[in-house]
């Protein structure tokens, strides 16, 4: 589903990945852990196609496409969802409005017919409920006022609307309290465990991956993967911290 090939880019001026290369098929769930200032969201925004990451070298292609010659919002319409490390704040747009201009437009790409505002209400209420989010906060500005923990369960009911192919989910966990946590795995599994979707899960801690059992663990260190295993590697690391592992390998 998705192939990254001896990646190299840039944020202002300086090279932050240094030759990436990585696989992920559907069905798959991979997990990406690495220090502080790896390129960990570098990789998460440059697959998105945010401004300002230039890619110098290397490919990535998503289903065989050139994912990189696409504008991010192709990128979008073709199934690839990214959750944020910080998500955004947009006052005066409610979550409702956003998340249904979102859907319709990705819908209009894909040449589906939009969701009606009754239609598109009844799955949001849905997502909402399954991830345990007031529906109330459906109607609330995005984002706006909302803790951290409620940020990222809100970015969970996104993504259970929006129904991604491939999700990449940038510490996800980060400010979650344990009971939350576990709903947001539970909701990860429930939205994306399926034979024809993958997802790619940044994450410091190995808490959430006792609830998203990931396949691969990658140690992204120094702009690339120097180490890939299994679930153990994330138990490993965290008895053994990064940095030996990195410098072992
Ligand atoms: P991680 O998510 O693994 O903690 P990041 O991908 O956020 O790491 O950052 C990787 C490196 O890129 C860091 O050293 C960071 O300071 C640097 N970086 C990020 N954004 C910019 C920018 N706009 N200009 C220059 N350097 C940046
Ligand atoms: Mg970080
Ligand atoms: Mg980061």
């Amino acid at each position: 589903m998705l192939k990254i090939d001896n990646l190299h880019a840039e944020v202002g001026g300086t090279e932050i990945l240094k030759g990436l290369s990585l696989e992920i098929a559907a069905g798959e769930i991979h997990a990406i852990m690495g220090p502080n200032g790896a390129g960990k969201s570098t990789l998460a925004y440059v697959l998105g196609g945010r401004d300002g990451y230039e890619v110098t070298g290397g490919s990535a292609t998503y289903d065989g496409i050139d994912l990189l010659e696409l504008a991010p919002h192709e990128r979008a319409a073709a199934g690839l969802f990214l959750g944020f490390q910080y998500p955004v704040e947009i006052p005066g747009v409610s979550n409702v409005q956003f998340l249904r201009s979102a859907l319709n437009a990705q819908r209009k790409v894909r040449g589906e017919e939009p969701l009606s505002g009754a239609e598109f209400l009844k799955l949001a209420r849905e997502q909402a409920s399954a991830l345990k989010m007031d529906a109330e906060m459906l109607k609330r500005a995005v984002n706006v006022g909302f803790s951290g923990g409620e940020k990222k369960r809100n970015e969970m009911v996104q993504m259970g609307i929006i129904d991604p192919k491939l999700a990449i989910l940038d510490e996800t966990d980060s400010g979650l309290d344990i009971d939350a946590l576990r709903t947001v795995g539970e909701g990860i599994n429930t939205i994306m465990r399926q034979p024809d979707k993958a997802v790619l899960l940044i994450t410091h801690y190995q808490r959430l991956l006792d609830v998203v059992k990931p396949d691969f663990v990658h140690v992204l260190a120094g702009g690339r993967i120097v180490k890939t295993g299994g679930a153990n590697l994330a138990l490993q690391l965290e008895s053994e911290g990064y940095e030996a592992i990195a410098e072992a390998a």
